[in-house]
């Protein structure tokens, strides 16, 4: 039995299912909300609301934005030659902080990764290789995590772009191994992006 009452232990699951919050942090977030004022946490839950319901997801790049298409996709001095592929939203964030990067985006929302039953047709790539379809892309950058499920991916892309006659290339290492894009900071991030190779 839980030592809290259900409405509380409630709010405490709530946050404990957002990334990186323990139990103790939950607890401490959940009893934080409890203490504001109505009109703090009405805020708070608004906020949220607006931002879910006034970001879409470009449908070019499937970025989110507030805008379709995004700002990137729509900004024709953007290099339209270049596509860098990275598995989530936070990636793009976290490559535009780096000012080295000039082409465009597609975003995944997620890697290939049987264990968990995600195919490759359940992020994507399908979109990717429609893009490639009028011959103006021509280098697809691979900037998915280093880690086995987006090592997966990549090769998996790289296998489909190569005979469209599309560079592929994968950022290069520096970025640790099972590590982050979005933890890495941007001096490596920028050289591993100044490096990629051909696959
Ligand atoms: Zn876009």
């Amino acid at each position: 039995m839980s030592e809290f009452s259900p409405s509380i232990e409630k709010l405490i699951e709530s946050f404990e299912k957002l990334p990186s919050i323990g139990n103790k942090t939950a607890i401490r977030l959940a009893f934080y909300m409890l203490n504001t004022s109505e009109e703090q946490a009405n805020e708070f839950v608004k906020s949220i609301q607006d931002a879910r319901k006034n970001l879409k997801f470009c449908s070019k790049c499937f970025n989110i934005s507030d805008t379709d298409p995004c700002e990137i996709c729509s900004n024709a001095k953007r290099d339209q030659s270049q596509i860098c592929v990275v598995e989530d939203v936070k990636d793009v964030i976290a490559i535009e902080k780096i000012h080295e990067f000039k082409g465009l985006y597609h975003v995944l929302h997620g890697t290939i990764s049987p264990m968990d039953g995600i195919g490759p047709d359940d992020i994507r790539i399908k979109e990717l290789l429609a893009r490639l379809m009028d011959g103006t892309v021509k280098e697809v950058i691979l900037a998915t995590n280093p880690k086995v499920e987006g090592e997966a991916t990549a090769m998996y892309i790289s296998k489909l772009v190569k005979p469209m006659g599309v560079k592929v290339t994968r950022l290069a290492h520096g970025i640790p191994v099972g590590g982050d894009l979005e933890y890495t900071d941007e001096f490596t991030l920028g050289k591993a992006l100044e490096g990629r190779t051909e696959l």
